[in-house]
């Protein structure tokens, strides 16, 4: 078998990337269309709330709900486009308890009626091409041209969930590329803000040959791709063609896509080039092994004495990080720089459990900051509200 073509899995990165662009581009449309629904709904319904969340609690016997959960099912019910689809509903992984608030989290509660095999979307409904799409095709209040809906879904599937060669062809790219462009310039979406930022962004993926690296600076495009990196192996191959493929792919692509996120993470430093001369220039590459070395030394020494008046981020490193193509203090001191939210109310969360448990796992949806909240505390400063919990943690590990 020949080797693997950087450009094809570069091209695979790319629509990788399209997708969250795409994905990305069509919050704004979906979110207000479902307001709009919602306040309609709402004035076919009794006032009031339910309190016991009837659709988890009784499941499909309809006759136990209370009025105000019956009366959305019913009002929801008209809107399916199927009937088939309809009877397929299955309530106990909906929560109708949320319906009646004006959020988008009830607005997501909402739209799992009509996305068929909710539970295998853990990241949300609205995080999921293949989400979306169901809710576009089921749902009456959105009508779209079927093709673009088909096209969508196929190229989504060949190029790149059922794709186990990680590799496309130029013109592959291409074609899936611009099947999300058309759907973002639908008129009623591309006239929303995140639609005209999306198709901006993937028409520029389109034109480069390979991953345009002004785009990597996008803190969306950088945790996609940490994102593909970290699920790949969950993929599941299952014919025999598919598992060699995949087998085949797999180094060669995680090689890539380390490669790109730690250039990513790196700023480029432009200024010595000029100022110095050639000659000083070729001393100081004589002298920077050894300068590193005594560097990562002195770091390792001063790790042991740290203690919690310490400015500056602690390490995240590996034990043996020279080995690995990752540095997770770059990434994670990047993350703090840009992030300034304080998140106190997390912190706050966090503490608390802390207080009952030995560690804490965080889930949420990409963008809500799980990194960001790691790299605060890791980078904490007298200042900082997590500072305490760093210094808990850090003196727990030395005990
Ligand atoms: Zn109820």
């Amino acid at each position: 078998m020949a080797a693997i073509d950087r450009s094809k899995l570069d091209n695979f990165i790319s629509v990788a990337l399209g997708l969250k662009f795409c994905v990305s581009g069509l919050q704004n449309f979906i979110l207000d269309t479902m307001e709009t629904t919602h306040q309609n709904i709402l004035q076919q319904i009794p006032v009031g709330f339910c309190n016991i969340n009837c659709s988890r609690k009784y499941g499909n016997g309809f006759s136990q709900w209370c009025i105000i959960c019956g009366s959305w099912k019913d009002e929801l019910n008209k809107l399916c486009r199927y009937k088939k689809q309809r009877d397929k509903i299955n309530w106990k992984e909906i929560d109708t308890i949320d319906f009646p608030h004006s959020t988008p989290d009830s607005y997501e509660a909402i739209s799992k009626v009509f996305v068929r095999d909710v539970h295998q979307f853990k990241q949300g409904i609205y995080q999921d091409l293949g989400a979306i799409i169901s809710l576009f095709m089921n749902m009456k209040t959105f009508s779209f041209d079927n093709q673009i809906l088909v096209d969508i879904q196929r190229h989504r599937n060949d190029s790149f969930a059922h794709n186990y060669r990680v590799s496309l062809d130029e013109t592959e790219k291409k074609l899936c590329l611009n099947s999300f462009i058309r759907i973002l310039k639908v008129p009623n979406i591309f006239c929303k803000e995140s639609a005209k930022v999306a198709v901006s962004l993937l028409e520029e993926l389109v034109l480069s040959e390979g991953i345009p690296t002004g785009l990597l600076q996008h803190q969306d495009a950088l945790d996609t791709l940490i994102l593909i990196r970290d699920s790949f192996e969950q993929l599941s191959p299952y014919t025999d063609l598919q598992i060699v493929a995949f087998s085949f792919a797999i180094d060669t692509f995680k090689d890539r896509i380390n490669n790109i996120i730690l250039k990513t993470t790196i700023k480029p430093k432009r200024v010595t080039k000029n100022l110095v001369s050639l000659k000083t220039r070729n001393v100081l590459k004589c002298l920077s092994l050894p300068l590193l070395s005594i560097y990562i030394i002195i770091s390792f020494i001063s790790l042991k004495k740290m203690d919690s008046s310490n400015e500056g981020c602690y390490s995240m490193r590996f034990l043996e990080h020279w080995k690995s193509d990752l540095d997770f203090d770059l990434y994670v001191e990047t993350l703090n720089n840009e992030s300034f939210i304080e998140r106190r109310w997390l912190r706050d969360i966090v503490d608390k459990q802390l207080l009952e448990a030995n560690g804490v796992l965080l889930t949420a949806n990409m963008g809500y900051g799980k990194s960001s909240i790691i790299s605060n505390i890791v980078c904490a400063d007298r200042s900082s509200v997590c500072k305490d919990l760093q210094t808990r943690k850090y003196n727990e590990m030395d005990a």
